[in-house]
């Protein structure tokens, strides 16, 4: 009996130690030392080892929510602490793949919620259902499921797996809100196994706006395995779906109508029924908010987010004029550095033309960009379109297959092949694959002379005879497109 008593007065002490040491690191990197967000939580599990984040985590008055998704999980994110910090006190941390990160976002402590974005790659690098244990999250949000990393540090890694991954992270929950995507079928999913454990918020789209393009991918039912009927598709894989075993798109919590669009605002109407659980009641929207013209992606992101603030907010008194709020100042600075964004440059002949550019590292994202642009430019764009495409790496042939539709449904009159990630071997093979269904020209840029890369993009752009040019597809976020960007819009 002592000896239990010694042995639980001396873990608190680790846990004390471990939550002092890791705040001192907290406080060390904001003096300057530039070791990283994640090593505060790297020091605190060094120390307290897991069970210690259970307390840690306790610490949040009404909990932690986690955000996990293949696609626009930062941008949501970032809504979603705009939103809830007007509110009440959080504790965040942005692009964080590892425990160690979500560690030191918990570190700052005296906070009543957590928010928590977490990439999960697989299973092996990530350890979902362990993360789900010890931070013991009230809410786990599901942003969209595509394949990406089909190979994970040389091993394969097949959809099944990376689905698989994603689902473990609600798994462990007894309590809370799983907030899920309605218009995808691999979201809804794991929603739907939840429901017998704690609610689940689905949120979808009911807009004019149509995807006309071929699906990417194989998109089954996630339940049969048979494959899906669509009535309508907004992007991609997400739209109005159903299976003949009875597996369909459920009815939104929350939904979001396009009303009004032009060149830089839309206005859209948000309407629902959602569970608060902090104030464990039921919350009824319909408004209309304002809105960057940001794509129908961003759409997805900034309903999730909408749908998350509302599930969790202490004040849900405060909901509409605190959206409103938000939407009112929103712009695309809330947009990761690599954000596909739209913006002019002066051509070699003195002629104005429109570019699109940014990172589109999966068959999904590329996609989006595709379509935004076109929303943008108007549908007739391919016959005045130049595409510069970054190819994906070595072992990534499911995400090129994914690009390479998108883009021949685009139908450019050029692309220009170049290596997006380390393999120029690789990026050759893919260019020999488009140059049967395109015009295309290959550029065997090396990963190590990054500066090259982006100066030779920066020149094919000038010298495109064509009005649109679109630069997507793989490549480092801040080092190629983050530098790349910045490039072209000094010499614009
Ligand atoms: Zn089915």
């Amino acid at each position: 009996m002592q000896r239990i008593m010694i042995m639980g007065l001396l873990q608190n002490i680790r846990c004390k130690i471990a939550e002092f040491m890791g705040k001192l690191s907290r406080y060390l990197i904001k003096l300057g030392s530039g070791m990283g967000k994640s090593f505060p939580g790297y020091i605190y599990l060094r120390i307290g080892k897991l069970e210690c984040v259970n307390k840690l985590a306790r610490n949040m008055k009404i909990g932690s929510v986690i955000i996990t998704g293949t696609n626009g999980k930062t941008t949501t994110t970032k809504i979603i602490v705009l939103l809830l910090s007007r509110d009440t006190k959080i504790a965040y941390n942005y692009e964080s793949n590892t425990i160690n990160a979500i560690v030191t976002g918990l570190l700052s402590g005296n906070a009543d919620l957590g928010v928590f974005e977490y990439g999960i790659r697989d299973i092996e690098h990530a350890i979902p259902d362990t993360v789900s244990r010890v931070v013991y999250p009230v809410g786990v949000v599901y942003t969209n499921v595509s394949r990406e990393h089909s190979q994970v540090s040389g091993k394969k890694n097949p959809f099944e797996e990376y689905l698989k991954a994603k689902k473990l992270l609600s798994t462990p929950m007894k309590r809370g809100i799983v907030v899920s995507n309605a218009d995808d079928p691999r979201t809804t999913y794991m929603g739907k196994e939840k429901e017998k454990d704690v609610r689940v918020c689905y949120y979808g789209l009911e807009i004019d706006m149509e995807d006309k393009t071929p699906i990417t991918g194989d998109v089954f039912c996630p339940l049969c395995k048979n494959e899906l009927n669509y009535s309508k598709r907004y992007l991609n894989h997400r739209g109005i779906y159903q299976c003949s075993c009875g597996f369909s798109r459920p009815q939104p919590d929350l939904i979001l109508t396009q009303l009004a669009t032009d060149k830089d605002r839309w206005q859209v109407k948000l309407s629902g029924e959602l569970y608060n659980y902090s104030a464990d009641k039921t919350i009824e929207l319909d408004f209309m908010v304002n809105l960057p013209a940001f794509g129908v992606h961003n759409l997805y992101n900034l309903l999730c987010a909408v749908a998350t603030y509302t599930s969790f907010t202490p004040y849900p008194e405060r909901v509409q004029n605190t959206i409103k709020a938000v939407c009112k100042d929103l712009d695309l600075s809330i947009l990761p550095p690599g954000r596909f964004e739209i913006f002019n440059v002066k051509g070699k002949d003195g002629k104005e033309k429109m570019i699109g550019m940014g990172q589109g590292d999966n068959g999904d994202a590329l996609k989006a960009n595709i379509q935004f642009m076109q929303t943008y430019a108007g549908d007739d764009i391919a016959g005045d379109t130049a595409f510069i495409y970054t190819t994906p790496d070595e072992g990534e042939d499911e995400i090129f297959e994914d690009h390479l539709s998108s883009i021949i449904s685009l139908g450019p009159r050029m692309v220009h092949v170049i290596p997006g990630r380390e393999s120029v071997e690789a990026a050759q093979r893919y260019y020999e694959i488009i140059k049967d269904s395109l015009p295309a020209d290959f550029h065997p840029l090396s990963h190590e002379d990054m500066q090259n890369r982006i100066d030779k993009i920066g020149e094919l752009i000038k010298e495109s005879p064509h009005n649109y040019v679109l630069v997507s597809g793989c490549g480092p976020e801040q080092y190629m497109w983050g530098n790349l960007k910045s490039k072209c819009k000094v010499n614009k």
